[in-house]
C-alpha cells in the first residue's frame, strides 16, 4: 500500500510501527451545527480507507475527537440561552446520525475535548517545564513557537516567509491584544474565561484549552506517542496540524506521525462553499433529495487529495451510476431465483476466474493512494462483464459468486448495492394496529414513532373515516 505523505511530499510505501496494526487519528468536527458536506468528505474518505485496511487484515484503531468547546459553540450558546454542552451534545447526536446515514463506521474511540481538560492541562505544564511554553500575567499560556526548530516541516513553510506574509496582510497568526505575548507567532495553549463561558480550573487561571492542543493529548492518550497515520481535510495542514506537531514533539521527544495523508477541497460549482455566497449543504440537505449513499458514492469518485465538485447535475450522475450497479446485483438475484444447482461449465469456470482479475484490479488501484475513482471503473467493468456473461448462465454457484464480488468490492467502499428488506404485508398492519392501540391510549409519542418508522421504510399511512389505509411510496 502506497500512501502520499504530506510531510515529505512523496508517495510512500506503508509500514505500520506494529505489524497488523494502525493507530490513526482523523480530526473530527467542531459541534456548533449540522454538519456540511465539506466535512463530510474526510468522514467518508478515511472511513473507506479504514475499511480497506481492514480488509487487507489490518486491525485499525481509529480514534476521531469531537471538539465541544470553542468560541462558536459558546456563541451559539448565548443565542439560545442554553448551556453551552448541550449544544454541543445535540450536535454530536445528529453528527452521528449523518454519519450512520453516510455509512461511515463509529471511530474506536470518539474522544471529546471537555472530558479530556486533566490530560490537556498536564501537557501544557510539560511543554512550560520543558521551557517550550510559557504563561502571561493574565493567565494564557502560549507555545513558544520558534524554540520548535522544526516548525514549518508539514506544510512546507519557513517562519521567515510567514512573518513577510503578515506583516503586509496581516495574517491570521497575530493574535493581539496581550503585550506579554513574545511573538506573534506564539499560539495559545490556555485561555483565561471571559463572562459566560464554560471554564475550567488550571494552575495559570480559570480558563479553557485552546483548540491545538485537544489533538495532541487525544491521539497519546488512545493512540500512543508515535502513531501510523494522522489525517484530516487539508485545510487543517496549517496552522492545526502543524502546531499539533510542534506541541506532541516537544512534549514526547518521538516523531508524533509517520504518515500524513490530507483530502482536497470540495468545490460547489466551482466555487468555494460559504454560506455568505449561499452554496453552503449540510448532510441534512442532501438527505432530503437523495440516500446517502449516492452522496458517498459521488466523494468516492474522485481520488481523495483531488479537489472535488460538488453540482446539482453531478449528483444526478452519481445517482444512475451507482442505479447501474444496484441494478446488476438486482439482476444476478433474479437470474439466481431460476438457476440449476448444477456445477459450473468450463465456460463458466473460466468466466469466473476472469471476474477474479477484477478483484485483483481493484486492490491495485486502492494500493495506489487509495485511488478510488479508478476502483469505481474496475467496478463499472466488472459491472459490465457481469451483464455480459451471466445472461447466458444457468448454474447458481457461478451466479452467486458474481454477486459476491460487486458486493465484496463495494463493501471495501460503504456502498450499498443490495435493496432495502421490504417489509411484509403482515408486518406493516401489525405495526398500523399497535400505532391505533397507542393512539387509544393517548400515547401519542409512540403513534409517532411507528409512522415514522413506516415512513422510513417507504409506507405511507392515511387516516381516513374508513380506517387507516397504507400504500408503498414509488
Ligand atoms: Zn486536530
Amino acid at each position: 500500500m502506497k500512501i502520499f505523505n504530506t510531510q515529505t511530499r512523496r508517495k510512500e510505501e506503508f509500514k505500520p510501527i506494529e505489524p497488523g496494526k494502525i493507530s490513526m487519528y482523523v480530526c473530527g468536527p467542531t459541534v456548533y451545527n449540522l454538519i456540511h458536506i465539506g466535512n463530510a468528505r474526510p468522514m467518508i474518505v478515511f472511513d473507506t480507507f479504514r475499511r480497506y485496511m481492514t480488509h487487507k487484515g489490518y486491525e485499525v484503531n481509529y480514534v476521531s475527537n469531537f471538539t465541544d468547546v470553542d468560541d462558536k459553540i459558546i456563541k451559539k450558546a448565548n443565542e439560545e440561552n442554553l448551556p453551552a454542552n448541550e449544544i454541543s451534545e445535540r450536535y454530536i447526536a445528529e453528527c452521528k446520525k449523518d454519519m450512520e446515514g453516510m455509512n461511515v463506521m463509529p471511530a474506536t474511540t470518539h474522544p471529546k475535548a471537555t472530558e479530556e481538560i486533566d490530560g490537556m492541562i498536564d501537557m501544557i505544564g510539560d511543554l512550560i517545564e520543558k521551557d517550550y511554553a510559557y504563561p502571561t500575567s493574565d493567565g494564557t499560556v502560549y507555545y513558544r513557537t520558534r524554540k520548535f526548530k522544526e516548525y514549518g516541516k508539514l506544510s512546507h513553510k519557513n517562519l521567515d516567509d510567514l512573518e513577510s506574509g503578515h506583516r503586509s496582510e496581516g495574517h491570521a497568526l497575530k493574535v493581539t491584544g496581550n503585550s506579554d505575548k513574545e511573538d506573534d507567532f506564539d499560539f495559545v495553549l490556555w485561555k483565561p474565561k471571559k463572562e459566560g463561558e464554560p471554564a475550567w480550573k488550571s494552575p495559570w487561571c480559570d480558563g479553557r484549552p485552546g483548540w491545538h492542543i485537544e489533538c495532541s493529548v487525544m491521539a497519546r492518550k488512545y493512540l500512543g506517542k508515535t502513531i501510523d497515520i494522522h489525517a484530516g481535510g487539508e485545510d487543517l495542514i496549517f496552522p492545526h496540524h502543524e502546531n499539533e506537531i510542534a506541541q506532541s514533539e516537544a512534549a514526547n521527544g518521538v516523531p508524533f506521525a509517520n504518515y500524513w495523508m490530507h483530502n482536497g477541497f470540495l468545490n460547489i460549482d466551482n466555487v468555494k462553499m460559504s454560506k455568505s455566497l449561499g452554496n453552503f449543504f449540510t448532510v441534512r440537505d442532501i438527505a432530503e433529495k437523495y440516500d446517502l449513499n449516492v452522496l458517498r458514492f459521488f466523494m468516492l469518485t474522485a481520488q481523495y487529495r483531488s479537489p472535488l465538485n460538488f453540482s446539482a447535475d453531478l449528483m444526478e450522475a452519481a445517482k444512475s451510476s451507482l442505479a447501474r450497479i444496484c441494478t446488476a446485483v438486482e439482476h444476478l438475484d433474479f437470474l439466481m431465483k431460476n438457476a440449476s444447482a448444477e456445477a459450473m461449465t468450463d465456460e463458466e469456470k473460466e468466466n469466473e476466474a476472469k471476474a477474479a482479475e477484477f478483484i485483483t484490479r481493484f486492490d491495485d488501484a486502492m494500493d495506489d493512494d487509495l485511488n478510488t475513482a479508478d476502483a469505481i471503473s474496475v467496478i463499472f467493468e466488472l459491472v459490465k462483464f457481469v451483464n455480459m456473461t451471466a445472461l447466458e448462465s444457468s448454474s447458481k454457484e457461478y451466479l452467486a459468486s458474481l454477486k459476491e464480488k460487486i458486493v465484496l468490492l463495494t463493501d471495501i467502499l460503504g456502498i450499498k448495492v443490495e435493496k432495502k428488506e421490504e417489509l411484509l404485508d403482515a408486518d406493516i398492519e401489525a405495526l398500523i394496529e399497535e400505532r391505533q392501540a397507542a393512539r387509544k391510549a393517548k400515547d401519542f409519542k409512540r403513534a409517532d414513532e411507528i409512522r415514522d418508522e413506516l415512513s422510513a421504510k417507504g409506507i405511507i399511512l392515511e387516516d381516513t373515516r374508513a380506517g387507516v389505509k397504507w400504500k408503498r411510496a414509488d
